[in-house]
C-alpha cells in the first residue's frame, strides 16, 4: 500500500492531556475504592490464603522425594497426596471466591468512574466541546475508564500478593539454605534495573498510543455521522486513505510499546532462568556432597519459582501501571475541567415567573482574547416581541443568542432578563425560560414521543398532542405506521427535514419558556411543507420574546425589530419601515428582486459594491 498523506494525532492538542505522575493517577483512583472497602478487603483475603495455600506445594514435593521415595516409604505415599490435593482445592476454592468478588468490586468502580466522566462531561462548558472531538471523548468514557480501572483491581491486588511474596518466600528460602538464597539474590538488581528503565522509557510511549487510538476513533465517529456527505461527494476513497492513515499511527506506537515489551519481558525472563542455572548449578553440587537431600533442592526450586512469578508479575504489572497512568491522565483531564460557571452568584433563581423583557447593555465578547466577536451590543427586547437579527455570515448573530443562555459569558457588559442580571441566576432556571430551535433540527434516536416529550418529560398526553397539532406534526405523526411511538432514526434520518423540524417546533411548543431562539431553517421545501412550517412557527412564536436569526426576507418583514449586524456590531435598528426610510443596508437588501434567502442578498450586494 501506498503511504498517504494524513494528519497525525501528534501535533493536534485535541488528543493531548496534561502529564501527571504516576503516584498522583493511583492517589485519585483510589478514591473510588473508599465505597468498596469490604470488598477490596475480601479479595485481598482470598488472594493471601490462595498464596498461603500455595506455599505448602513444594514441602509436599519434598515429603515425596525425601520421605516417601528416599526412605522407601511407600505407605505414605496415599497421605501426602490427599494433604496436596486438600491443600490445592482450598487454593482453588479461594481463588473462585477472590475472581467473584473481584469481578463485582471492578465492575463497581467502572460504574462510577464512568457516570461521574460522564455526569462532568455533559456539564463543561460550550467552548470545552468547541475544541474536542466527539470520538476522542468516546475513547475516554469508554476505553480509557476501563483502562484506569485495571490498575486498580488488578493491580493493587495482583501488586500486594507480589510484594509480600517478595518477602516471604525468600525467608522460607533462607531457611531451607542459606548458601542457595544468596545465589537466588544474583538477578535481582538486573530484574530491578530493567523495571526502572521500562518505567522511565515506558510512559511516552504508551500516551502516544492512547492519542493515535483516541485520533482514530475521533475520525471514525466524525466519518459516520459525515457518510452521506462522503457518498454525496465520492471521497470514500480519500476517506479510507485518511483512516488507513490514522490506523497506521495506531499500529506505529502499538508497535513501538510491542518492541519494547519483547525485548524486556524476555530479558526479565531469561534474568530468572539465570538464578535457575546457578541454583541447579550450585545445589546439584551440594546434594552430590550430601549436604543437602533432593528433595531439598526440588522443593528450593520450586519456592524460587514462587519466588520468581511474582517479580515477573511486577513487570507485566508496571506495563499495566504505565497503560493505566496515560489512560488516566485523558480521565482525569475530564474530571479536573472546571464545569460551567457555578460560583455563589449562580445560586438564585427568577424571583417571579418570567414575562421576557430582555436587556443587552454594551455587551462585548470574544471567544479568544485577541479577536473580538461582539462588540458594545445594546437592544431592549419587550415581552413577546420578534426580535430578527440580520446580517452576513459570520457578523456574529448566533453568538450573540448563545449568549442568553448563557452557553458563553458575555466579556463586557450584562445582560438582563425581567431586570436581572443573568450572570447570577443559576443555568438551570436561566434555561429553563428559553428555549431554542435550531437550523437543522436535532433529534435523538428514540421515537417521536421521546423526542417531543424532551420539552417536558412529564406532559400528559393531551398536552403532547397540543403541541404536536399546534405544530403542524399529528397529522403526519398519525400516519406513521406506529404513530407516536415509532422511532426516528439516529439525528431523525426517518422524516423528512420538514417533519423534523416540526417535531422540533412541537418539542419547544411543549416546554413553553416565554424566551425563543429560532435559528431559522435555511434548507429549502416545497412550498406546502413551507407554509405548515411557518404556521408552526407562528404558533410559537405567539407571546413569547423571539430572537430569530433570519435568513429569509419574508420573515423579517414581520419583525418588531430588525437589527442589522456586521463584523459584530448592531449597525442598523429599527423596524421595517424605519429601516426602508433610512437607506441603508437594510433597504438595499429589501429591494434586492427575486431573492429569498438574506446571505443571498448580501453577496448580490457586495459583488455589486
Ligand atoms: P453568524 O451567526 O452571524 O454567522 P457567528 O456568531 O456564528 O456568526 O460567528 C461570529 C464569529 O465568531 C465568526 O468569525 C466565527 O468564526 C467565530 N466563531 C463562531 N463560533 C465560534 C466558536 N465556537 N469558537 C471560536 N470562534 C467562533
Amino acid at each position: 500500500m501506498s503511504r498517504q498523506p494524513h494528519l497525525t494525532s501528534k501535533s493536534d492538542p485535541t488528543f493531548t492531556a496534561k502529564s501527571r505522575s504516576t503516584s498522583e493517577i493511583i492517589r485519585r483512583v483510589a478514591v473510588y475504592l473508599k465505597p468498596y472497602k469490604l470488598m477490596a478487603f475480601g479479595t485481598m483475603a482470598c488472594a493471601l490464603m490462595s498464596l498461603a495455600f500455595s506455599l505448602a506445594y513444594p514441602h509436599f514435593i519434598q515429603s515425596v522425594i525425601d520421605g516417601v521415595i528416599g526412605k522407601k516409604q511407600i505407605g505414605d505415599l496415599t497421605a501426602v497426596i490427599i494433604g496436596l490435593l486438600a491443600t490445592f482445592l482450598l487454593r482453588d476454592v479461594f481463588n473462585s471466591i477472590r475472581i467473584r468478588i473481584n469481578n463485582t468490586f471492578e465492575q463497581n468502580v467502572i460504574f462510577d468512574m464512568r457516570r461521574d466522566v460522564y455526569a462532568r462531561l455533559q456539564r463543561l462548558p460550550a467552548h470545552y466541546f468547541d475544541q474536542r472531538a466527539s470520538g476522542d471523548l468516546m475513547t475516554r468514557v469508554i476505553e480509557d475508564v476501563n483502562s484506569v480501572e485495571r490498575i486498580l483491581i488488578d493491580g493493587i491486588e495482583q501488586g500486594t500478593i507480589a510484594i509480600l511474596s517478595i518477602i516471604i518466600i525468600p525467608v522460607i528460602l533462607f531457611q531451607k539454605s542459606p548458601l542457595l538464597a544468596l545465589v537466588a539474590m544474583v538477578p535481582i538488581p538486573l530484574l530491578a534495573g530493567g523495571a526502572l528503565w521500562y518505567t522511565l522509557t515506558a510512559h511516552r510511549r504508551y500516551r502516544a498510543q492512547r492519542q493515535a487510538a483516541s485520533a482514530m476513533n475521533a475520525l471514525l465517529m466524525d466519518n459516520l455521522q459525515g457518510v452521506r456527505q462522503i457518498k454525496s461527494f465520492g471521497q470514500e476513497s480519500h476517506e479510507d486513505a485518511r483512516f488507513a492513515g490514522r490506523a497506521d499511527d495506531l499500529r506505529t506506537s502499538s508497535l513501538g510499546i510491542m518492541r519494547v515489551w519483547a525485548l524486556y519481558s524476555p530479558a526479565m525472563s531469561f534474568a530468572t532462568a539465570l538464578g535457575m542455572g546457578l541454583i541447579l548449578w550450585v545445589g546439584g553440587s551440594q546434594v552430590f556432597h550430601g549436604k543437602i537431600t533432593s528433595g531439598q533442592l526440588i522443593a528450593f526450586l520450586f519456592y524460587l519459582t514462587l519466588f520468581y512469578d511474582p517479580i515477573r508479575q511486577l513487570h507485566s504489572l508496571n506495563q499495566l501501571l504505565q497503560a493505566a497512568r496515560a489512560a488516566g491522565e485523558r480521565v482525569f483531564d475530564i474530571l479536573d475541567t472546571p464545569i460551567e460557571r457555578m460560583d455563589n452568584k449562580r445560586r438564585q433563581g427568577f424571583p417571579a415567573a418570567v414575562c421576557g423583557d430582555v436587556v443587552y447593555e454594551k455587551v462585548s465578547f470574544s471567544y479568544a482574547e485577541d479577536k473580538v466577536v461582539l462588540q458594545n451590543i445594546s437592544l431592549h427586547a419587550k415581552p413577546g416581541e420578534m426580535i430578527a437579527l440580520v446580517g452576513p455570515t459570520g457578523a456574529g448573530k448566533s453568538t450573540l443568542v448563545n449568549l442568553l443562555p448563557a452557553f458563553y459569558e458575555v466579556t463586557a457588559g450584562r445582560i438582563t432578563i425581567d431586570g436581572q442580571d443573568i450572570s447570577g441566576i443559576s443555568l438551570e432556571s436561566l434555561r429553563q425560560q428559553i428555549s431554542v430551535v435550531s437550523q437543522e433540527a436535532f433529534l435523538f434516536n428514540g421515537t417521536v414521543r421521546e423526542n417531543i416529550l424532551y420539552g417536558k418529560l412529564n406532559a400528559t398526553e393531551e398536552e403532547l398532542i397540543a403541541a404536536a397539532k399546534a405544530a403542524n406534526c399529528h397529522e403526519f405523526i398519525s400516519r406513521l405506521p406506529e404513530g407516536y411511538d415509532s422511532r426516528v432514526g439516529e439525528r431523525g434520518v426517518k422524516l423528512s427535514v420538514g417533519e423534523k423540524q416540526r417535531v422540533s417546533i412541537a418539542r419547544a411548543l411543549l416546554k413553553d419558556a416565554p424566551i425563543l431562539i429560532l435559528d431559522e431553517a435555511t434548507a429549502s421545501v416545497d412550498t406546502g411543507t413551507e407554509r405548515l412550517i411557518q404556521e408552526a412557527l407562528e404558533h410559537l412564536m405567539a407571546n413569547r420574546t423571539s430572537f430569530v436569526i433570519a435568513h429569509r426576507l419574508s420573515t423579517i418583514r414581520k419583525a418588531n425589530q430588525i437589527l442589522v449586524i456586521r463584523q459584530g456590531q448592531i449597525v442598523e435598528h429599527g423596524t421595517h419601515e424605519e429601516l426602508m426610510t433610512l437607506n441603508g443596508l437594510y433597504s438595499k437588501l429589501a429591494r434586492i428582486q427575486n431573492t429569498t434567502f438574506i446571505e443571498e442578498g448580501f453577496e448580490k450586494l457586495s459583488s455589486v459594491e
